[in-house]
């Protein structure tokens, strides 16, 4: 069956020092008020036993995708999954990307649970919950969709090298629970943290940038340069272009979407130093005139 891919999703971790192969009791001594901490473990820390394979797929659980109200309306799609965990030390840092993943649903989990419990996969499990001072009777009384909601491919697991901390501006550090945060579109300013924008504030030298209109320009734009149609470079929240008033906020140009334009790094400085910067502009302004000429016609 050919699954529809709905894009990459960002999700959190629980900690797990032995590369998530079996609980180790660590994320209940780190986490507040989680399953972690009421039963001593959690579900996503098998996630990478890739021994336990069973007719080409590897079927493991992952909180986030347990707290996704609309995982049953997504079961027939695949998606990307990149994991960020929080060290001991409060750092995030990125774990793996599972590619092409899929949804189980509830059918499809209870099978996966009776074929752990056939393989031994399942007693593993409950001698290694109390192996880690858990409390290994909630897996007797889980739904089968609580302990395994996801499966994949071994090979589409990638996993991130034990230094590749997320970048502190990054948005990630605002991901604190277990969710998974939809990756789609971004901009030079996605990467700036609250912080900074106070700060630039306070000096004065930044122009207010409404965030309604760089998304409606990164959503027109589609992840391409409105100018020469490049496609964007990926990054862990979506894909990367940057947006550029026509008019500068400094000539007085509007902040609207009829002044704003989603372009790769290399035309976005070529509009502002490059010799065909006048020309540039025109084109520029002419392009976002059609673009929301277009826009109205789509409408009606
Ligand atoms: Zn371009
Ligand atoms: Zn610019």
């Amino acid at each position: 069956m050919n699954m529809v891919h709905i894009g990459c999703f960002t999700s959190r971790i629980c900690f797990n020092s032995r590369n998530w192969q079996r609980p180790t009791g660590e994320a209940a001594k780190l986490e507040k008020k989680s399953h972690c901490v009421k039963f001593g473990f959690g579900y996503e820390e098998w996630l990478f036993r890739h021994e336990w394979e069973s007719e080409g797929w590897r079927c493991g659980f992952t909180q986030g995708v347990n707290a996704s109200s609309s995982r049953l309306e997504r079961i027939g799609t695949s998606f990307d999954l990149r994991l960020f965990t929080i060290q001991p030390d409060s750092r995030r840092r990125f774990v793996a990307t599972i590619k092409a993943a899929e949804f189980l649903s509830d059918k499809q989990a209870k099978t996966a649970v009776d074929v752990f419990k056939k393989k031994g996969w399942f007693d593993s499990m409950l001698t290694e919950i109390q192996q880690a001072g858990g409390d290994s009777r909630v897996l007797r009384e889980s739904e089968p969709s609580n302990i395994l909601n996801i499966r994949f491919r071994v090979e589409n697991v990638e996993f991130c090298k034990s230094d590749d901390f997320v970048p502190r501006n990054n948005s990630i550090y605002d991901y604190n629970r277990y969710k998974l945060h939809k990756s789609d579109f971004v901009d030079q300013f996605s990467f700036v943290t609250n912080e900074q924008r106070d700060v630039r504030e306070v000096v004065g030298v930044a122009y207010e940038r409404s965030a309604v209109v760089r998304k409606s320009v990164l959503d027109r734009a589609d992840g391409k340069c409105e100018h020469c149609g490049a496609k964007g470079f990926e990054t862990p929240d979506g894909v990367f272009l940057e947006t550029h008033h026509i008019i500068f906020l400094s000539e007085k140009g509007p902040d609207t979407i009829h002044n704003v334009i989603a372009l790769c790094p290399n035309h976005h400085r070529e509009a502002h130093h490059g010799f065909r910067r006048e020309q540039l502009k025109r084109e520029f302004l002419s392009f976002v005139s059609k673009a929301s000429e277009r826009k109205v016609k789509d409408r009606i």
